[in-house]
């Protein structure tokens, strides 16, 4: 039991003295995610600013500065809690001889970096995507992601505002894929992390983008906000489920793009009695369920 204690305990120091050596630049430029962040966030920001598709939207929107909170929140003082739980599970699992190498199909180790880099971002992605569509499908896994839709006014910030649960949530299939192809990270992971970021922070942006012909294998802003619509086309639970890639709903048919405005009207029935800040948004869900 001891060593189990350590390794959590380790893991989080870790975790926090790596968070904070950082923010102070003692870290490789390209493992900062602080200040990777950070500087996404200032330039998708700026093109908002300059190149805004709700015109009449604020610079400074409704729930501004409870999206950046929550954006520091989620990407690192949830990270530096829960890699601690999984080194944990990753040493129970090492005990009862399950091994990170055990579910292998493609062994990524054998192909050139980009190639391998490529498969593990189409491969993260699919998880994602399949994570996502539960998470509107199932009412005990909805419950926490209405958060995320509780989004009124949509800006790049949005991208980070979910409960802390879905930290959780994603990650047994994000695991199960980063296994599938041979239980480790790329070398250079760290292009796709960031590129997934900037990817979900426009998504989110008040800037209209199609990627034109690449719209039906890149997600985009117009495609998500229609994800975040407060009506959705009968008999749905949900549409445009991309993460990254839209390539997923057009495959499963679960795309939705009637036009492309933006003016349209986002949250989900029953949002105006949802909790709107952030101690009390984080505790939706937990608990016994009130009657509704
Ligand atoms: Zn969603
Ligand atoms: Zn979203």
């Amino acid at each position: 039991m001891e060593k189990y204690i350590d390794a959590f305990v380790n893991s989080f120091i870790g975790n926090m003295d790596w968070t904070w050596r950082s923010i102070i630049f003692d870290v490789p430029w390209h493992m900062n995610y602080f200040w990777g962040l950070t500087i996404i966030s200032l330039i998708v920001w700026t093109l908002e600013i300059t190149f805004p598709w709700r015109k009449e939207q604020s610079i400074f929107r409704r729930d501004f500065w409870l999206d950046a909170f929550y954006m520091y929140f989620n990407f690192f003082i949830f990270a530096i809690a829960i890699s601690g739980f999984y080194k944990f599970l990753g040493l129970v699992f090492n005990d009862i001889g399950i091994s990170s190498k055990s579910l292998t199909i493609i062994d990524l180790s054998a192909m050139p970096m980009w190639g391998q880099l490529l498969i593990f971002f189409i491969v993260l992605d699919l998880a994602q995507w399949f994570t996502h569509v539960l998470l509107h499908k199932y009412a005990f896994l909805w419950k926490f992601h209405k958060v995320h839709h509780s989004v009124k006014e949509m800006g790049f910030a949005a991208h980070f505002r979910y409960h802390w649960m879905e930290n959780i949530i994603y990650k047994p299939l994000k695991t199960l894929g980063v296994m599938v192809l041979g239980g480790f990270e790329p070398e250079q992971a760290y292009i796709v992390h960031f590129a997934a970021i900037s990817i979900g922070h426009f998504n989110h942006a008040n800037i209209k983008i199609t990627w034109g012909p690449l719209k039906y294998i890149l997600n985009n802003p117009v495609m998500h906000l229609y994800h975040h619509a407060y009506t959705l086309p009968k008999g749905t639970y949900g549409i445009n489920f991309g993460i990254s890639l839209s390539i997923w709903d057009y495959i499963f048919k679960t795309n939705y793009v009637p036009e492309d405005s933006g003016s349209i009207e986002l949250g989900f029935p029953g949002d105006e009695t949802f909790p709107r800040d952030f101690f009390h948004q984080n505790i939706y869900g937990l608990g016994k369920r009130k009657k509704e």
